[in-house]
């Protein structure tokens, strides 16, 4: 069994551990040990921290030894290289950051690390959280486990990854846009964007502070459950953290959803999807249907159409403002050796941000820019409050709404590289979602031809639990979570 430890999930894993069946160190060494095995090819991880591990897992062990391990004591994780780190190197995939070392800890981070969390690495992005395949990291693109040519999604592709090739048994990342679900789709994972102002993102290097949440990636709906149940919760120090008590949220993970009501908005099966996703998302409607779930197959959401265009505003015009801080004067790059201190500010922005982010930079300050504000910026925050009330007018009637996750598999390493427009519409999906600030996740659904499809379940402001019962149902009759990749 112990060359198989790393694909257990975070309960089963605990079991053994709970039971002293198995030891964090050895756990902890079946992750690092696949990482040497795996790595070459995924390149999940900017950095490894296997000494910083193994002195964690010995930790845990004690823990566990005095029999006060709670759920996520000595079990192994990544995190998304744009949450902090105190002492290790966070670099939100940027030259900018390449060698920034933070002096304290991101929220979630202190959290994971109270509960017992054993760190094994940071995983790679997309620089500064910007784009959908992890190609846009100023180090290297990381790889899909189940079709190496293909991207992993993104921006948490590492997050993703990672955990698809048995690197960690669970890993955090962000999403702005859709950066934790598309991976997750892509990759045959869980992953969960929780409602804006659940988790705290002290310590998340911002990309756009309106939109921004922290997750999980795991195995199942339970695993996402108990991670859950360890970040959410209000912060002082994250003033968009909100008070909301955190429930159990494994407490109704009884594989019941008789009754509930599910609507599936027809906006989101948008044209040039992927027949293949076409056909698994609606088959996993209707294994709901049969455990009992109500579905209203004809819903519609009609500003959804809009959604990019208002995200492509409003995300960049907010990264354009927290990217303001990287000018060589406090810390990451800095190119000062300059005859005047414009010329070093400007050196350092030109050399320490990659095309995409200086891409992004540009839209923002145009859309910020006077004469354009009312134009481009206040429209869109309009036209934001529309798609939110289409939202809230739907949860009056359903308790939950399925989409696709994306409308493609995996695309091709390079496929779209060149061509931002085609790579923005990968998530047409997601982005909604986070324009209305209500909660989403990502489950396995199916593949196609070897590649993975995911679905996407929306819930109401604060039902993450809403969501993590219809997950855990769909997964009690269903086995796709839990297929691995040939690696
Ligand atoms: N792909 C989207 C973008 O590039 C979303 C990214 C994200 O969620 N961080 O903006």
């Amino acid at each position: 069994m112990s060359d198989n430890l790393n694909w257990l999930t975070i309960h089963a894993a605990h079991e053994l551990l709970a039971r002293k069946k198995i030891s964090s160190v050895e756990l902890t060494q079946a992750c690092l040990d696949n990482i040497e095995k795996v790595e070459p090819k995924v390149k999940a991880l900017v950095t490894e921290t296997a000494d910083f591990a193994l002195a964690q897992a010995k930790k845990a062990d004690a823990t566990i030894a005095q029999g006060k391990a709670t759920p996520l004591t000595g079990i192994p994780a990544l995190m998304k290289d744009v949450l902090c780190t105190q002492g290790i190197r966070t670099t939100a995939s940027s030259k900018m950051l390449e060698k920034f070392v933070p002096p304290y800890n991101a929220a979630v981070i202190e959290k994971l690390i109270a509960a017992g969390m054993v760190l094994v690495g940071k995983t790679n992005l997309d620089e500064f959280a910007m784009g959908s395949s992890t190609e846009n990291s100023a180090f290297f693109t990381t790889h899909n486990p189940y079709a190496f040519e293909r991207v992993p999604g993104g921006s948490s592709g590492g997050s993703a990854a990672g955990v698809a090739a048995g690197e960690a048994i669970f890993s955090l990342g962000s999403d702005t846009g859709g950066s934790i679900r598309q991976p997750a789709g892509f990759c045959n994972v869980v992953g969960l964007k929780p409602t804006y102002g659940r988790v705290s993102r002290y310590g998340l290097i911002a990309f756009a502070s309106s939109l921004d949440q922290i997750g999980p990636f795991t195995r199942d709906a339970l695993d996402c459950a108990l991670v859950m149940n360890v970040i959410s919760g209000q912060d002082k120090r994250d003033a968009t953290s909100a008070p909301e008590p955190v429930p159990d949220y494994t407490k109704n993970l009884n594989g019941n959803i008789k009754g509930m009501k599910i609507g599936i908005p027809k906006e989101y099966f948008v044209a040039g999807m992927q027949p293949e996703v076409d056909t698994a998302v609606k088959t996993a409607i209707k294994k709901l249907e049969e455990l009992g779930a109500i579905v209203d197959w004809n819903v519609s959401l009609p500003s959804t159409r809009l959604a990019l265009a208002v995200y492509y505003i409003i995300a960049p015009s907010e990264a354009s403002a927290n990217l303001a801080r990287y000018d060589g004067s406090k810390y990451g790059a800095a190119f000062l050796n300059t005859d005047s201190m414009w010329e070093g500010m400007e050196k350092t922005k030109q050399f320490g941000f990659g095309p995409e982010v200086k891409r992004r930079i540009m839209l923002g300050t145009y859309a910020l820019s006077s004469g354009y504000y009312d134009a481009y910026y206040l429209k869109a925050q309009k036209v934001r409050t529309l798609i939110r009330r289409e939202f809230d007018a739907a949860f009056t009637k359903y308790d939950a709404l399925v989409t696709p996750t994306s409308p493609t598999v995996p695309f091709k390493i390079g496929e779209k590289a060149n061509d931002p427009l085609s790579m923005y519409l990968s998530d047409v999906c997601t982005l909604p979602i986070n324009i209305a600030g209500v909660p989403g996740i990502s489950i396995p659904a199916g593949f196609a031809k070897g590649l993975p499809i995911g679905l996407q379940i929306i819930g109401k402001p604060f039902a993450e639990e809403t969501l993590f019962r219809i997950s855990h149902a769909y997964q009690q009759v269903t086995d796709w979570h839990t297929r691995r990749p040939m690696i």
